[in-house]
């Protein structure tokens, strides 16, 4: 038997082995792409459902390897956490993302967006020093903490240890910190009053309830009144349709991010300006 990701004993397969031997070479190919420069970092709009106007983006890294062409980050992320290249890979997220706000501050002034979003694994939380590098890089590029929105998985932070102490750390710089695909882990909501949560992220299978013939919104209703009773921001995701952003609307979510809006690209913000512009 051998240990699967989930932690339960597993059978042992020659299926088992080959991908096990499968994760092992693209993890070494994720080596060479570092060195290689063979990522790129897409944004995604989150707007204002008010207006429509983009308020900020969240960053999503994209892997072209060089011989299968373009990998999944559900694919490579998790092999990059085992491997421990996570660490180096989210380094080089954080800092260009950070420089990417810069550029949009000098090129699109007030059209920038007000703060970026960048996604955190657990390895990387729990790496020590993991705070320091996140200032250094945010002194680096002259952006400010409040301007910096870290999204972090239930998972991560559930049971203490060193990942919650970062998290801890990085908000007593005033770094916000964003629960994601909130609802979908095992924790309970006691959570939110034991680690400091700005935002929460609501995961796209409960926005999906929506527009499921029969299916009430029932967990996205509910989630917005814990929201507001806690005083956190609710951002929904995964909205693909505008019958999805009128619902969450009228329930009284302000912020969205989804298909319905706009998909992950490498600048959102400078073709939106430029369509503006043009109009
Ligand atoms: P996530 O953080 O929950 O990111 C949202 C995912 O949903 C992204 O997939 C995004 O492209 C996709 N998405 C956004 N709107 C819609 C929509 O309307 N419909 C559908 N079907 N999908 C939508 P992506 O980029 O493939 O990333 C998958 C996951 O990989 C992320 O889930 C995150 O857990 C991880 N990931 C991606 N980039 C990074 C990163 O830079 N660092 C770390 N640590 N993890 C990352
Ligand atoms: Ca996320
Ligand atoms: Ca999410
Ligand atoms: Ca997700």
């Amino acid at each position: 038997a051998a240990k699967a990701a989930g932690g339960q004993l597993v059978e042992y397969t020659p299926e088992l082995d080959e991908r096990a031997e499968a994760a092992e070479r693209l993890g070494a190919d994720l080596r060479h792409s570092l060195d290689d420069g063979d990522f790129q970092v897409h944004y995604q709009p989150i707007v204002d459902l008010r207006d429509g106007r983009t308020v900020a983006v969240e960053a999503l890294v994209r892997w072209t390897h060089p011989v299968r062409g373009p990998v999944s980050p559900a694919a490579f992320i998790p092999i990059a956490e085992d491997n421990g290249l996570i660490c180096e890979l989210g380094e080089w997220i954080m800092r260009t993302s950070c420089r990417q706000l810069a550029t949009w501050r000098e090129t699109t002034g007030d059209r920038a967006p007000r703060y970026i979003s960048v996604n955190v694994s657990p390895r990387q939380l729990s790496e020590p020093g993991f705070p320091d590098v996140v200032m250094s890089i945010l002194a680096e590029t002259g952006i400010s903490p409040s301007d910096l929105l870290i999204e972090v998985t239930e998972t991560a932070i559930f049971g203490g240890g060193t990942a919650t102490e970062a998290v801890e750390t990085l908000h007593r710089s005033g770094i916000r910190i964003a629960l994601d695909d909130f609802g979908t882990g095992h924790s309970s909501l006691g959570l939110l009053r034991t680690v400091p949560v700005d935002v929460i992220k609501v995961d796209k299978s409960f926005v999906d309830e929506i527009t499921e013939p029969g299916r009430r919104a029932v967990i996205v209703d509910a989630l917005i009144h814990v929201c507001r009773g806690l005083d956190l921001r609710a951002v929904a995701e995964g909205v693909e349709t505008a019958e999805q952003a009128d619902y969450l609307r009228d329930l009284g979510y302000q912020y969205a991010q989804g298909y319905h809006f706009g998909r992950p690209a490498p600048d959102p913000i400078t073709a939106e300006v430029a369509r503006a512009s043009a109009a």
